[in-house]
């Protein structure tokens, strides 16, 4: 075996080490519950993105457990070879009709449906002007792509305006892109002002529901229904790993999109197709977000609550207007702090820092689900309000 070629990553770590920006993840015991077990510790979970909770409800897991029994634990091969199974076009077909789509199609992650969409349908001659605070996966999919990368500020569709102005050319195809809510502040894309800005140059408009799916817009269906702009804009992405507590990634879109991807959407053409308990999960989530759509209006209720608390605290939640809800510490070693002490305390809350949100804005970031009593969160709250007390920061 090969000595020290690698050993410049250990110095790289120590260095990350150093700076407190190294990533140790906790291990979840049990299932993902708004109370759970993580690293032998009874917390409350205020970590996940189970915003409905979907991801151990009984339903899901019956439907998953039935399709490995009747179809087995694998899929055996990619989408485009013999993994296309009657789940997946099922899954298909439900999605289009929840996005009020004509054609969907799966990826086996959102992170992948981003990628590989946007890496198909540009090439190096096309632009691509996206919002500075859009999903690592929208970033690499640009890259993929080799199309020229324009960013704007945060939410700025005037600044979005002006560079699709600047790139235009003949025979170039613009691609204007956004989260439709982001995932570390919890603000909403302004996405009527966007598309009509699209729609102005004629560019392509992607929107990326990942962490709106199921939990913004009539029935949960997403930004677009969020703001009632139903039938503008030409691409959404949908995630099944978040609201709907299973595992995948979706495009919404016009047939003949879908069926480029499966042409030219490389990680549907060359990496394995969602097996079989995943999709029926998928399905069975569906089901569960139709006939029981109070679920997203608890999540709202306790959203709501769990805010008005902060706020009555004097904590400082930021742009948040969704169930996202980060709360602000400063400095980094403050949201360091925050984060343990909460934790010391019995309440889950990550660190998110600099560079993933500028310095001086370092944050714990708290995700309520519809799962979250009443009674856990008065209990986060105390939590909550103690150690921001010991900290200064109320
Ligand atoms: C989580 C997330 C993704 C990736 O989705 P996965 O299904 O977890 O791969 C993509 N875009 C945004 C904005 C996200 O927050």
């Amino acid at each position: 075996m090969p000595q020290g070629s690698l050993d410049y990553l250990k110095s790289e770590l120590a260095g990350l080490e150093e700076a407190g920006l190294a990533i140790h993840p906790r291990v979840l015991e049990g299932e993902q519950r708004a109370r759970a077990r993580f690293d032998g510790r009874d917390v409350i979970n205020l970590a996940s993105n189970n915003y409905l909770g979907l991801a151990a409800h009984p339903r899901l897991k019956e439907a998953a457990a039935r399709a490995a029994r009747e179809y087995g634990a694998g899929s055996g091969a990619v989408r485009t070879i013999a993994g296309t199974m009657t789940l997946h076009a099922e899954l298909e077909r439900r999605f289009a009709e929840f996005k009020g789509a004509e054609a969907a199609i799966m990826f086996q992650s959102g992170f992948t449906a981003n990628s590989g969409t946007v890496a198909a349908i540009l090439s190096r001659e096309d632009v691509i002007v996206s919002d500075e605070l859009n999903h690592a996966s929208i970033i690499d999919g640009a890259r993929l792509s080799r199309a020229e990368i324009r960013v704007f500020p945060h939410k700025d569709a005037r600044a979005a305006d002006r560079l699709l102005e600047e790139t235009r050319a003949d025979g170039r195809r613009q691609l204007l892109i956004t989260d439709g809510v982001f995932s570390m502040d919890g603000d909403i894309a302004p996405l009527p002002d966007l598309v009509e800005v699209a729609e102005r140059h004629g560019a392509i408009m992607m929107i990326d529901d990942a962490h709106a799916s199921g939990v913004l817009g009539k029935g949960g269906k997403g930004t677009v229904s969020h703001f009632g702009v139903e039938g503008r804009g030409d691409i959404q992405v949908g995630t099944l790993s978040k609201a709907i507590g299973a595992l995948g990634g979706f495009i919404a879109g016009p047939a003949h999109l879908i069926e480029w991807l499966v042409n030219r959407g490389r990680p549907f053409l060359f990496s394995t197709s969602t097996p079989p308990a995943v999709a029926a999960a998928c399905l069975a989530a569906l089901d569960v977000l139709e006939e029981e759509p109070e679920r997203i209006d608890t999540l709202w209720e306790r959203t709501r609550f769990f805010k008005d608390g902060l706020h009555a605290l004097g904590f400082d939640t930021g742009a948040s207007e969704t169930p996202i809800t980060p709360v602000i510490a400063g400095e980094e070693r403050k949201a360091q702090d925050l984060s343990r002490m909460l934790w010391d305390e019995g309440v889950f809350t990550p660190p998110i820092v600099f560079p993933t949100v500028p310095k001086g804005r370092s944050r714990v970031r708290a995700i309520i689900t519809a799962e979250h009593t009443p009674a856990d969160l008065e209990e986060a709250l105390g939590a909550f309000e103690r150690v921001g007390g010991a900290l200064g920061l109320i």
